[in-house]
């Protein structure tokens, strides 16, 4: 990096410095675009800032190597980074993968998956137009002969939480939706019920967050209201999306 761009940034730098008691970070994505930004003023290369599959194709490695969490990398089948397209307006964050997760490397690929995919479509999306990651990218172990899944702690969800941080500063959807009481935890820090969270607009980092249901609750309880209640959580994500919603979409239960 070279010139007065370059001069400017480390004089702002120094000024954050100064003034605070924390010292000043830059994240990987920042620095790699205000690098390409710079290099491209000066001539010495030409406009190709990285795109966003480029840019999270490194932090999808360094999740793959990962053992922070040492008792989750050695009974993990593979990590489950995340899925969908890089560049999408809306991008939905559960709590961990499951077993069926594990297996295949995806998030969201289980029965809860399968209505989380169904929701998806009924939004008049493709799965493959939206962005779907967990807090968590190993699967929480459980005691060998048992079954089942269990929720992150919130040790492992603060530890694996900076991955996801980069990837909503690259994929800097429209809309995020935070599925379950875990997901929110994991991303603003917050606990509380869903009836007190769900279905009014909170924020992360400037970017809409709406709190809804995880879809393996609807499995457990499926009395229509609660299905309707995500699913009105849901048309107010199309609203803010603007996109067009159908009188059968509004009259819609999942
Ligand atoms: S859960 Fe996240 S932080 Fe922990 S080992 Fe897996 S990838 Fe690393």
């Amino acid at each position: 990096m070279t010139g007065p761009a370059l001069d400017f940034v480390i004089a702002a730098l120094e000024r954050i410095r100064q003034t605070s008691d924390r010292a000043p970070r830059a994240s990987r994505t920042v620095l790699a675009r205000l690098q390409a930004e710079v290099l491209q003023k000066a001539g010495t290369q030409p406009l190709t800032a990285p795109n966003k599959a480029e840019l999270l194709a490194p932090i999808r490695e360094r999740v793959r190597g990962c053992t922070k969490c040492s008792h989750l990398a050695c009974t993990r089948t593979q990590t489950v980074f995340g899925v969908g397209n890089p560049d999408a307006e809306l991008m939905f964050i559960g709590e961990a993968p499951g077993v069926d997760e594990d297996k295949q490397g995806q998030p969201f690929v289980g029965r809860a998956g399968q209505l989380l995919t169904k929701i998806i479509k009924a939004m008049n999306f493709a799965r493959e137009d939206v962005y779907i990651a967990n807090i968590l990218k190993c699967r929480p172990d459980t005691p060998a002969g048992t079954f089942g899944n269990r929720a992150p702690t919130p040790i492992e969800m603060q530890t694996c939480r900076p991955y996801l941080v980069e990837q909503i500063e690259i994929i800097q959807p429209k809309v995020l939706v935070a599925l379950g009481a875990a997901a929110v935890e994991g991303l603003l820090g917050t606990r509380g019920t869903m009836r007190e969270l769900r279905g009014r607009w909170h924020a992360y980092n400037g970017i809409p967050l709406m709190i809804t249901y995880h879809p393996a609750y609807l499995l457990r309880n499926q009395a229509p209201s609660e299905k309707r209640k995500v699913w009105e959580d849901m048309l107010q994500v199309l609203e803010r999306l603007e996109r067009p919603i159908t009188e059968r979409q509004r009259n819609y239960f999942l």
